[in-house]
C-alpha cells in the first residue's frame, strides 16, 4: 500500500500547500481539482480582496520552494484579492515543477471509499487503500486507489440556504434566477444586474459586509436601494474588532460597516428570518416569520455561510460533530457557539483524522459550518498532516500555530458571521496581550 499515491482533493491554497509538503516528504502524490484550473473556487470570489495580507497566506513550504525557482513574493503587508492570490501565488506554485506533473484540473471526485467495501463492512478494512471514485469534465471516469487522502475540496460549493431554518426557505428554488448566492462583482461583471435595483442583502458576517458595502459604492446614479436582513438583532459585536483586531483590515471591514448603518444610507430590517420566497410582479417578495411585513426586491444576495459537502464521504467512516460538522475532536475547539473570536489551539493530524484512519478532512472543509478558519492554520493543519503519513510522528505531533487575534473575544454576540448563536454568559479566548503574532487566537473567514 506504502507505493500507492496520496490523494489531495482540491487544489485551492490549502490543497496545494499540501502538495508542496507530500513533494518535500518525497511521497507520491495526485492532487485533483473539480475546476479547470487551481484556485478554482477562490477565482469565483476573486473580485474580494482578503483581510489577511500576503505574509498570512503565503504556506512556508511553497515560498521556498518558488523563491528557489525565482518567484518574488508581493509586498508583506499588501492585501490581495482573491484574483491577486490565484494569479501571483497558487498559478506559479502549480506551475512548480516538483507539483505541475502530480495535478489533474477538471477532475470531479464524486466518491472516496475503502477499496472493495462498503461503510458497513469490516473485513480487512484497514488494510485496504482508499478508491477515490473520480469523473473528468470529458466524461472519463476513473478508480484512484490511494494510500491516504487528503480533504481540501473547501466548502465554497455548497452555500447555506436563504431560509434561517438552514433549509430553503419556501419557493428558494423557483426563485433561484432572482437570487445570488456569494459576494456578486457588483463593480464589474455583474454590474448591470446590481445598478438602479431594489437589492436585499440576507447574511451578517464578512461576506454581507464586503456585499453591502460595494453595492452602496457604486455612483449615485446608478446607486442601488440596499435592505439588509438580519436574522436576528444587530449586536455591537458583529461588527468585529475594530482596532483591537489584528489584523487590519478585517477590522476595517467592521469599522466601515458600523458606519455605514450609522449613516443611514442603508436600510436595515433585524429580527428577520426568511421562511419564504415568492416571485413578485416585478422582482421577488421576502416573507419573515410570524407575520411582519414582507418585502419586495429586484434581487437577493445571499450570503448565508458555507457548509461542507459530506456526499463524497458517505461510505467512509468519518466522524463529524452533529452541529458543526468538523471532526469531532476539532469541533470543541471551533465552535461558534462557545468561541466569537475565533480561536483555535494548534491542532493537526489528530484532530482532523476518522474513524477510517487516513482520510483527514483539511482547510475550509475542516471547520465544517464554522466560519472562522483562516489559511495558516489550514497550512499547519497540512504539515502535520503530511507528517504522520510519511511516519515522522515526532514531527507531526509538534503542531504550532500563531494567528493574529481577531479583538472579538466575548461570546456574548449573535451572528457573527452568517447567522451563529452564542450564548452571553459564556466567554472565551481574551486576547494575549497586544501582540497580534503572539496570541493564538483565530479569525473570521
Ligand atoms: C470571500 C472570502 C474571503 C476570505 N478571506 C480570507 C482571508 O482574508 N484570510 C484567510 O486566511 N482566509 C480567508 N477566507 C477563508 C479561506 O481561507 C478561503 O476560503 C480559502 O480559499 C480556503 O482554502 P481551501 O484550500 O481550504 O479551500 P478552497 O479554496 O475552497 O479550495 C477547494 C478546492 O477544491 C475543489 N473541489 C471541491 N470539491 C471537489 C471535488 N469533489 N473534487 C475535486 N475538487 C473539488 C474546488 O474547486 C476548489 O478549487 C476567505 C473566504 C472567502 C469565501
Amino acid at each position: 500500500m506504502s507505493r500507492l499515491p496520496v490523494v489531495v482533493v482540491g487544489a485551492g491554497p490549502v490543497g496545494l500547500a499540501a502538495a508542496c509538503r507530500l513533494a518535500d516528504e518525497g511521497l507520491p502524490f495526485v492532487v485533483l481539482e473539480a475546476g479547470d484550473r487551481v484556485g478554482a473556487a477562490v477565482s469565483r470570489w476573486g473580485h474580494v480582496r482578503l483581510f489577511s495580507p500576503w505574509r498570512y497566506v503565503i504556506d512556508d513550504s511553497a515560498r521556498a520552494r518558488l523563491e528557489a525557482v525565482g518567484w518574488k513574493a508581493s509586498a508583506d503587508d499588501a492585501t490581495p484579492t482573491g484574483a491577486d492570490l490565484v494569479t501571483d501565488y497558487l498559478a506559479p506554485l502549480a506551475a512548480h515543477p516538483a507539483l505541475a506533473p502530480h495535478i489533474r484540473t477538471r477532475t470531479r471526485v464524486q466518491s472516496i471509499t475503502r477499496a472493495g467495501l462498503d461503510k458497513l463492512s469490516d473485513t480487512g478494512r484497514g488494510e485496504r487503500p482508499f478508491a477515490v471514485w473520480v469523473q473528468a469534465a470529458d466524461g472519463r471516469r476513473e478508480v484512484i486507489r490511494a494510500r491516504a487522502v487528503v480533504d481540501a475540496s473547501g466548502t465554497y460549493d455548497t452555500p447555506n440556504p436563504l431560509g434561517a431554518g438552514g433549509v430553503p426557505a419556501f419557493g428558494e428554488l423557483a426563485a433561484a434566477d432572482r437570487l445570488h448566492y456569494g459576494i456578486p462583482d457588483v463593480g464589474g461583471a455583474e454590474r448591470d444586474r446590481f445598478a438602479g435595483a431594489r437589492v436585499g442583502v440576507v447574511g451578517s458576517g464578512h461576506s454581507a459586509f464586503n456585499a453591502l458595502l460595494a453595492l452602496l459604492a457604486l455612483p449615485v446614479g446608478e446607486r442601488p436601494r440596499v435592505t439588509w436582513f438580519v436574522r436576528s438583532r444587530l449586536h455591537e459585536r458583529l461588527f468585529g474588532g475594530g482596532d483591537a483586531d489584528a489584523l487590519s483590515e478585517r477590522g476595517a471591514l467592521g469599522r466601515r460597516m458600523r458606519d455605514l448603518v450609522a449613516s443611514g444610507r442603508l436600510i436595515v430590517r433585524e429580527s428577520f428570518p426568511v421562511v419564504a420566497v415568492e416571485a413578485a410582479s416585478q422582482g421577488v417578495r421576502l416573507h419573515p416569520e410570524e407575520g411582519a411585513p414582507s418585502e419586495v426586491l429586484d434581487v437577493v444576495v445571499v450570503v448565508t455561510g458555507f457548509r461542507p459537502d459530506l456526499t463524497i464521504t458517505s461510505e467512509l467512516r468519518v466522524a463529524l460533530d452533529p452541529a458543526v460538522e468538523a471532526p469531532v475532536a476539532l469541533a470543541p475547539l471551533i465552535d461558534p457557539n462557545l468561541h466569537s473570536c475565533g480561536t483555535v489551539p494548534p491542532h493537526g493530524f489528530r484532530e482532523l483524522g476518522h474513524p477510517d484512519e487516513g482520510y483527514y478532512t483539511v482547510g475550509m472543509k475542516s471547520y465544517g459550518r464554522a466560519p472562522t478558519f483562516l489559511l495558516m492554520t489550514g497550512y499547519e493543519q497540512v504539515r502535520s498532516v503530511v507528517k504522520v503519513i510519511s511516519g515522522d510522528l515526532a514531527s507531526a505531533s509538534d503542531v504550532q500555530l500563531v494567528l493574529p487575534h481577531s479583538g472579538v473575544c466575548a461570546t456574548d454576540q449573535i451572528d457573527f458571521l452568517e447567522g451563529s448563536v452564542a450564548s452571553p454568559e459564556r466567554v472565551c479566548c481574551a486576547p494575549v496581550g497586544d501582540d497580534a503574532e503572539g496570541s493564538p487566537s483565530g479569525s473570521a473567514g
